[in-house]
């Protein structure tokens, strides 16, 4: 079953780059396990998975500690600061960076461990109360704040559009995260859509795509 689901994400993900005569390698499959248990994890991975998403940084750690394979892991969820030292230690991107507090964090736990932490903003574009990430009129002053800092490495933004059945609905949302990103540094990732908008995020841009249920449904 995952196997047949990550040919036929694998093959949307090509399709929707070929539409948007955008070239498939250019999107990265981060393969959201956070619902996973450890056998389906380890079978996404034989399926060819090699960046598998966490939401919480305790399951992350766990699954890492008995997977221990050669894999890149991404936080996706929001991070809390007393979680940040393991955060770290464990993860090669942190897409969920949404205030000074948490970059100055990361920043000094990076810099104990000599390490470079490549990291996204989150950024509520769609305005949402309920959202986390850094409203799109203080991206501005946080940036120019981090840019202080040495042990991290801001590589793109990463948003999450209201949740909606029709895809399309979500496409004001990517558009404008891009808008936003080309306005900075037009090679940062984009980090937007999810099983059910992420052909729509493609035609926006998106150079990371979060994909768990597609993956792991019956
Ligand atoms: C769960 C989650 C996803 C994946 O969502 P699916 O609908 O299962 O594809 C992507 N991004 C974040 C931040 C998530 O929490």
């Amino acid at each position: 079953m995952i196997n047949d689901n990550m040919k036929s994400v694998t093959q949307r993900i090509a399709r929707a780059c070929e539409k948007a005569g955008r070239v498939a390698s250019d999107v990265k499959l981060v393969c959201v396990t956070k619902e996973a248990s450890i056998e389906k994890t380890r079978e996404v991975i034989t399926c060819g998975a090699d960046i598998l998403g966490e939401n919480r940084v305790q399951d992350a750690f766990n699954k890492h500690a008995i997977i221990n394979d050669t894999i890149s892991w991404h936080l996706i969820g929001h991070l809390q600061t007393n979680k940040v030292r393991t955060a770290v230690g464990l993860f090669d991107l942190i897409h969920s960076v949404d205030s000074l507090r948490l970059a100055a964090k990361i920043d000094s736990e990076a810099g104990k461990i000599g390490k470079r932490q490549d990291i996204l903003i989150e950024v509520n574009v769609s305005g949402e109360a309920a959202k986390f990430g850094i409203s799109p009129d203080d991206l501005t002053d946080l940036l120019g704040s981090i840019s202080s800092f040495n042990n991290i490495i801001v590589k793109g933004l990463m948003t999450m559009a209201p949740e909606a059945p029709d895809p399309e609905k979500a496409r004001p949302f990517f558009k404008k995260l891009k808008e936003i990103r080309n306005s900075i540094d037009r090679t940062w990732d984009l980090s937007m859509g999810m099983s059910n908008d992420f052909e729509v995020a493609i035609e926006e841009g998106a150079t990371l795509v979060r994909i768990g249920r597609a993956i792991f449904k019956a």
